[in-house]
């Protein structure tokens, strides 16, 4: 059975009700699990197909919740492991009116960080599967060893190895610890999924033709750009490009849209069975629909609050791309 693995971070978002508070005045917040690389498997779970995600947490009750939550949404939880010698991890969030998130974190290490090689010897990927990680948990810390093991252990098996860095700078001792661990696991990826605010602080190229162009090392077949209400593109490494335009959309919270997108399009590429070679061979029609599904589902969560609770079912996600 084809399945698609998420590895890294699940934490704890504490979100206002209120916007346009700053984090020290904000009273009342209300508790959502958070994480990208959880989230993405939930996205997948929703949507039907079948994920697992790979992960430690606290042995306390935020990491009950996650638990909880991924177990509700019928993620595989096989692959995450409790531990006394961290809290699962907090994030504070304050919504200000520009749309910018102002952040106070709890993670002086937290739980995830602690996963080891040893956690992930057993995680039986095959080459009908797909392995996607992004790039908090490549932190210096025991996690970023099990990641690479994981993914090199996907890359003997002929894995499809699926990588969205979803920049999140203020986890990072510096701006070049961040950029410099993009850098080391990008060319495992086959796919690369990049938005536009992430481009020239990864490549360091102000051009995005020319930044998307030297994203093509190692592995990298697919590049897949996504420009937020201007949609998304794939540009594949022979040379083909596809665009799609995003949905119209009275968006009212843009929270995890890009984890809605990449989860769509891992959901689409276990559904059609592709592996490295076929990822090859397909054609720009089918690139196409797919972007469009992926547009589409995106675009559906960003009307809805919230991550996790904003992801809609197959269902949901069909009606809302075929409406008149
Ligand atoms: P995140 O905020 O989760 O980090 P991101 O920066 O990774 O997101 P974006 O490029 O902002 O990714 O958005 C991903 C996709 O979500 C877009 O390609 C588009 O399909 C959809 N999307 C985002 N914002 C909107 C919007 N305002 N209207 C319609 N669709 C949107």
């Amino acid at each position: 059975e084809n399945k698609v693995y998420t590895i890294g971070e699940a934490l704890i978002d504490f979100i206002p009700d209120e916007t346009g508070v700053a984090l020290k005045d904000v009273k009342e917040f209300k508790r959502v699990m958070g994480g990208a690389p959880a989230n993405v498997a939930v996205a997948v779970a929703k949507l039907g197909g079948k994920s697992a995600f790979i992960s430690k947490l606290g042995r306390d009750s935020f990491g009950e919740h996650i638990i909880d939550t991924l177990k509700a949404n019928a993620v595989n939880t096989n692959w995450v492991f409790k531990t006394d010698e961290a809290n699962t991890g907090l994030a504070f969030v304050s919504l200000q009116k520009d749309g910018q998130r102002d952040f106070s974190f709890y993670r002086n290490p937290s739980a995830d960080m602690l996963l080891t090689e040893n956690d992930v010897d057993d995680v039986p990927l095959t080459n009908n599967d797909i392995l996607h990680f992004c790039s908090v948990d490549l932190i210096d810390a025991p996690v970023k060893k099990a990641h690479r093991r994981l993914i090199e252990a996907g890359l003997n098996s002929d894995t499809l190895i699926s990588f969205d860095p979803n920049v999140r700078l203020p986890l990072w001792p510096s701006h070049t610890e961040c950029k410099n661990a993009i850098l080391e696991f990008l060319p495992y990826a086959h796919i690369l999924k990049i938005s536009d605010d992430e481009l020239e602080f990864i490549t360091g190229i102000n051009d995005a033709d020319k930044a998307i162009q030297s994203l093509f090392v190692g592995n990298v077949q697919w590049v897949v750009y996504t420009l937020g209400s201007k949609g998304a593109t794939i540009i594949t490494r022979d040379n083909k490009k596809v665009t799609s335009p995003s949905f119209l959309v009275k968006a009212c919270d843009t929270t995890g849209a890009g984890d809605a997108f990449i989860g769509a399009l891992l959901y689409k590429l276990s559904e059609n069975k592709q592996t490295i070679n076929s990822l090859k061979n397909i054609s720009s029609t089918e690139m196409t629909k797919i972007l469009q599904f992926c547009n589409g589902y995106a675009a559906l969560t960003t009307t809805r609050s919230g991550a996790v609770d904003a992801l809609s079912s197959l269902d949901e996600t069909v009606k809302f791309i075929n409406r008149k």
